[in-house]
């Protein structure tokens, strides 16, 4: 059944022609809010009967939500096929962030990630991903007109370019100033550093800001942990990230994992001055969350201050960012992972 919720007013009318426009803008601002066909009350009931039968209004519900101390909420949803996805709404004093996930499972494979052990089930339409939006807008009190959510971050489980045109196509929808009009300035797109879907991205009009994982300055130790780095060496994946500031004007992230005795010596952040050399980009550094599944560990609080003003003595700008959700069942990919174990335990129910 198609998927109504990324359609802009024009495209409904021409799905709906018999329909007044006044019609299709109720269900047009419905389905940003977040409602399904039954919930759009001012409707006549053969009109949602009818919507039901024929059309997909939300990609995605609530299954279950998990709430940390500080208000991080992690999400379990449901997509129409059973698959589950994750999640994490961050509240902040400058406006709340929403850190989505872009496909089911992802076959990156890098080694520390919860997400990419079982590789790609399958692609998210963009449909599904603006209802991740809506329904977690909704769910914290917003609706189409007055947001909840102000920042949204593509870090959550997936390679958000290997799932380029959806991606594209949710970007379009989610800032489009009739529906949720979240601005693209303040939406973070991460990659591991897909290198022709970032030169793609840098012409496509759509200035966001691009997060690369990086996680090591060197293509051996890369290699280890990313698998991307067999495809794309890491002078590559930054000349492609200097072309995307460039071309757009909009800032580059480097996210850099601490994995301890792996990647945060002297020697490391010597390199990274290297390949960064002349790039005002900023380096975001990020504790590793550990998993259950790798054999990568934490580094200490000392062990991250340490490289931090190795690295801020070396003229770079970085920071370190305290990990979000340990509280909330890890990172990425954990939760859904322990929750379909023990769907399957509990026999199989949903
Ligand atoms: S870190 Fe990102 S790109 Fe790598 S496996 Fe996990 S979800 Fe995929």
């Amino acid at each position: 059944m198609e998927e109504l919720l990324t359609k802009t007013k024009e495209e409904l009318a021409g799905l709906l022609p018999d329909l007044p426009a006044f019609r299709v803008g109720q269900i047009f601002e419905w389905l940003q809010r977040g409602a399904d066909f039954s919930e759009m009350s001012d409707l006549p009931k053969a009109l949602r009967e009818r919507l039901s039968a024929g059309f997909v209004a939300q990609g995605c519900r609530i299954e279950q939500k998990f709430t940390a101390g500080d208000g991080t909420a992690k999400y379990l949803l449901a997509l129409r096929d059973g698959n589950l996805i994750e999640c994490v709404f961050m509240p902040h004093g400058y406006g709340n962030t929403l850190c989505l996930s872009t496909q089911v499972g992802c076959r990156m494979g890098c080694r520390f990630c919860a997400s990419g052990q079982n590789g790609l089930v399958r692609n998210m339409t963009a449909a599904e991903l603006l209802s991740q939006v809506a329904v977690v807008n909704r769910d914290n009190g917003g609706d189409a007109r007055r947001r909840a959510l102000s920042n949204l971050v593509l870090m959550g489980c997936g390679e958000p370019l290997d799932n380029y045109d959806e991606v594209t196509a949710f970007l379009r929808a989610v800032s489009d100033p009739e529906g949720l009009n979240i601005s693209l300035r303040s939406i973070s797109l991460s990659t591991c550093g897909l290198v022709p879907n970032m030169l793609r991205l840098a012409d496509e009009g759509l200035p966001v800001v691009l997060a690369v994982s990086l996680h090591a300055a060197d293509d051996k130790k890369r290699k280890v942990i990313m698998p991307v780095a067999n495809r794309y060496p890491v002078e590559e994946i930054v000349d492609a990230a200097r072309t995307f500031f460039r071309k757009t004007g909009r800032r580059v992230i480097f996210e850099y994992a601490m994995i301890r005795d792996f990647n945060i010596s002297d020697g490391d952040a010597e390199r990274l001055k290297e390949l960064l050399r002349g790039f005002p980009a900023h380096l975001n550094l990020i504790p590793l969350n550990p998993v259950e599944e790798s054999a990568f560990a934490s580094p200490g609080r000392a062990e991250c201050e340490r490289f931090l003003k190795k690295l801020h003595e070396l003229g770079l700008s970085a920071t370190v960012r305290r990990s979000t959700g340990r509280e909330v069942q890890g990172s990425c990919g954990q939760l859904r992972r322990r929750y379909e174990a023990g769907r399957a335990d509990r026999g199989g129910e949903a």
